[in-house]
Formats: structure tokens, sequence, C-alpha cells
């Protein structure tokens, strides 16, 4: 088991495939994008699953989240997923993503094993998609959500990030879309994690905000903490039921003394938190062709050190060198 000091196991993995994007989210990545990672760098495909198994196999991880960058920028994403499926045991596996892509990609995701989808999408306004993004691409990413939705990818979630002044007065719109589309609506609340160093504290919405905000319209009851478990998103019943609306407020309301994850980038390094300064390396080991017990072992050993939380609320808080973008969100 991947299990730490403070007695929380870790057994959802989330996988970064690339940190390369096709977006450029102002709260994510500066205009012109990053120095992107070297190829050479990168994990191979086999690499990718050869980890995955031993998590599986030999860590207890059930649950397998694909993210980056953008995932469906990588290649061979549909083959990673297929052989994923085909371990034993079989984890859960979904992906995070921009949705650019998807209307092509759902079906055969779907077929190849994916169990569902979070799209983020910031806003129903397609000016603010371009302002937020600085692409002009709120088209392609309707249709990848409702393609997601068709091929039974579902329930289908939206992440949605609110910026003062942008998009923090289409919050109850954007309730009542993903009421009527059936999808799964979250708040995240912005943290800092973008490589320009843009966030304030001050000038984020917070979970406050946009609980107030939704309640102009909608009568929300707390799903309650039996229910939540491990997951990062408080939920609540909006008017009376079935559907459900979540919030993830990393920042006003962390909910690190749950936390059951463990990170792999794209570049083969294991992180404890989002916000962790340290990184062990795996590549190194797989590259040495070290069996899978060892492996397994250096796995335990950097979650045994992962911290109590993600030190937010510390006057000495420093942002991890790596923005969100490369350390799969
Ligand atoms: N490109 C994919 C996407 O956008 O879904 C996957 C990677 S992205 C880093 C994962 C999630 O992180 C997205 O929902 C995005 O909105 C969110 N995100 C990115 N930067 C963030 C920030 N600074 N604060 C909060 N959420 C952020
Ligand atoms: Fe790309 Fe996702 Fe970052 Fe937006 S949030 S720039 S889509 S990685």
């Amino acid at each position: 088991m991947l299990i730490d000091t403070y007695g929380r196991v870790a057994t959802d993995l989330r996988v970064s495939l690339t940190d390369r994007c096709n977006l450029r989210c102002t709260y994510c990545m500066p205009e012109e994008g990053l120095q992107w990672l070297a190829k050479p760098d990168l994990l191979t495909d086999d690499e990718i699953v050869r980890l995955i198994r031993i998590a599986v196999t030999e860590l207890g991880i059930d649950e397998v989240r694909f993210t980056g960058g953008e995932p469906l920028l990588r290649p061979g994403l549909t083959g990673i997923v297929e052989r994923v499926a085909a371990l034993t045991p079989r984890p859960q596996m979904s992906l995070t993503t921009n949705g650019i892509g998807l209307e092509r990609t759902a079906a055969a995701l779907r077929e190849a094993g994916l169990d569902r989808v979070n799209v983020s999408l910031d806003t129903l306004r397609p000016d603010v998609f371009q302002t937020m993004t600085r692409r002009k691409r709120h088209g392609d990413v309707l249709r990848g959500l409702a393609a997601a939705h068709a091929a039974g990818l579902t329930p289908v979630k939206v992440n949605t990030v609110l910026m003062r002044g942008l998009n923090d007065d289409e919050a109850p719109d954007l309730l009542a879309w993903a009421v009527e589309n059936s999808y799964e609506l979250r708040f995240i609340e912005q943290m800092p994690l973008d490589a320009q160093h843009g966030w304030k504290r001050d000038g984020m919405i917070t979970a406050g905000d946009i609980l107030a905000s939704l309640r102009t319209r909608f009568t929300l009851t707390p799903e309650g903490e039996e229910k939540r478990g491990a997951a990062p998103a408080e939920r609540w019943i909006v008017d009376g039921g079935p559907h459900r609306v979540g919030v993830i407020a990393s920042v006003t309301r962390p909910f690190c003394r749950a936390c059951d994850r463990t990170r792999l980038t794209a570049d083969g390094q294991v992180r404890t938190c989002l916000f962790a300064t340290e990184e062990t390396d795996l590549r190194s080991a797989l590259r040495s062709d070290a069996p899978d017990a060892e492996i397994a072992r250096i796995w335990k050993l950097a979650m045994w050190g992962k911290k109590a939380g993600s030190g937010l609320d510390d006057p000495s808080f420093l942002q991890p060198e790596r923005p969100m973008s490369a350390i799969g969100g």
C-alpha cells in the first residue's frame, strides 16, 4: 500500500501524459506557452503502462486519471487506456481534458475502456472563452462534451474556474446549462499553480462567493461528509435533486486530511501533492532496468514522506517550481 505517516492511503493515481496544451488558459499558462519537456525525457507508452501496472498490482491503486497538459494531444492515449483496461485488477479510468478533439475520440476511448471524463469549460460565452483561453475553440469543447455524453463516458463532469471580472457572473447560468444537459458541474477555486505566478488570494473567487451566487437561483442542500469520502469536491443537491453541483475549495476549505492521491508527471516523477516542492524520480529506475519490486519500494518511500497539507496557509508557502500543466491537474 502507499501509506504515509499520517495514515492516509493513496488509491487514486493521477498520470500526466504530456505537459503540452492547445489552449492557453490565463490562470494556467502564459500566452507564449512554456518550455515543453523534451521528447526523450517523456515516459514512453510502455513505461507509463508498466508504472500503472506496478501501481495497480503491487501498490493498491484502484483509480487512474489521465491528465496533463492536454492528454488528448498524446498520440498513444487510446492504446494506453486499452492496456490499462486489461490489467487485473482493472482500475477505474477517467480523463481530465479541455475537450478539444473529444468529438473525434470519445467513442474510441470508451471502446478502449475509459470510464469517465472531466471536461474543463469556464464559460458559456464564446467571446469570454477566447479571452480566458486565448483560443477560438468554444464550439469544439461543446461538441466534445456532447460526444462524451453520447459515448457513455458518464457521468460527464465539467470543471469550471471562475475569474473575477471575466466569468464570475456565470455560475447560475452554468449550473442551469449543466442540469439541462445532464453534466455534473464542479467549480474549482483558482490555485497558485500558474506558471506566471499571477494568483492573488484577495483576487480569487472563493467557494463562499460561488455558493452565494448559485443560491440566488437554486436551493442547495449539502450532500454530507459521509458521502464525500476522499473526493476533493464538496457536493450540494440542486433544487431537491437528483442533480448535484460540486465545489473543489483547495484554498479556502482544504481537504488534505482525506487525500488519497499520488501523482506521476509525464517525465516519470512521483509527486505526493499538487503543492509538493519535492519529487521522486522513477524514470531513472525504469531506465536502469530496476525490477518491479524496486520501483514499488521507491514509490512507497516517496509516499511515506507526504506532508500533512498543502502549506497554502503557511506564511512561508512557496509555489512549486512546476506549474499545474506540467504536474498534471
Ligand atoms: N488540459 C486539461 C484540462 O484543462 O482539463 C487537463 C489539465 S488542467 C491543468 C486540469 C484542471 O486544472 C482544469 O480543470 C483546469 O481548469 C484546472 N486548472 C488549471 N490551472 C488552475 C489553477 N491555477 N487553479 C485552479 N485550477 C486550475
Ligand atoms: Fe491547457 Fe488545461 Fe492549462 Fe487550460 S487548464 S492551458 S486547457 S492545461
